[in-house]
């Protein structure tokens, strides 16, 4: 998801970039992150088999990528990667706290729903309310091959659902009625043509 100022409101947060430990910088590299529409969006990626090399680095790339845009969530399908991986770090202030998931899954939902104004690196420039449960317990394998599972709540439930979401070939835009959904597709086309006249 986009960078989120403090409150629920998402809007894009200009601030230097923390030192962020836990992935190399020097071999990370930027990837570009693919507009909607875009059929790689819309598919169900496959489960992560085995921890490679080739696997840590999608995972220090999507960090940089994601610090870079910059925003709290980025999921492999938009980097064009169709792995049930996705990388996240919601905090605003203080010490980063980059996760990696691989192959996460929702295990428990609450019934209380909370409404956060989101937004996506593949959408960009659109943000809209979309109601979600409040909290979330997610079971995912880490980068050494370990299960580990944790509650998320507030502004992360939000975005570990949105970025599961991805893996699925959903978009925060499919929360949406019909009409909204057509007018904000309509100018990502448009965006896409005028970034395709310009390169
Ligand atoms: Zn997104």
């Amino acid at each position: 998801m986009n960078q989120t100022a403090p409150g629920s409101a998402m809007f894009p947060v200009s601030r230097p970039l923390p030192c962020r430990p836990g992935f190399r910088k020097s071999q990370a590299m930027i990837r570009s992150i693919l507009i909607h529409p875009d059929p790689r969006l819309k598919k169900v990626c496959d489960p992560v088999a085995e921890i490679t090399s080739d696997l840590h680095q999608l995972a220090a790339d999507m960090l940089e990528t994601m610090y870079d845009a910059p925003g709290i969530g980025l999921a492999a399908p938009q980097v064009g990667v169709m792995k049930r991986v996705l990388v996240m770090d919601c905090i605003k202030d203080g010490p980063a706290e980059p996760l990696v998931l691989l192959n996460p899954q929702v295990i428990w939902a609450s019934e209380d729903l909370s409404i956060y104004e989101e937004g996506c690196l593949s959408v960009p420039d659109q943000y809209a309310d979309v109601k979600r449960p409040a909290a979330v317990q997610v079971r995912w394998m880490d980068l050494e091959g370990a299960d580990q599972e944790r509650q998320f709540a507030g502004i992360w439930a939000t975005c570990v659902q949105h970025e599961i979401d991805h893996l699925d070939g959903k978009l925060f835009i499919d929360y949406l009625g019909p009409l909204k959904r057509q007018m904000i597709t309509r100018k990502m086309e448009k965006l896409k043509r005028e970034r395709a006249r310009a390169v």
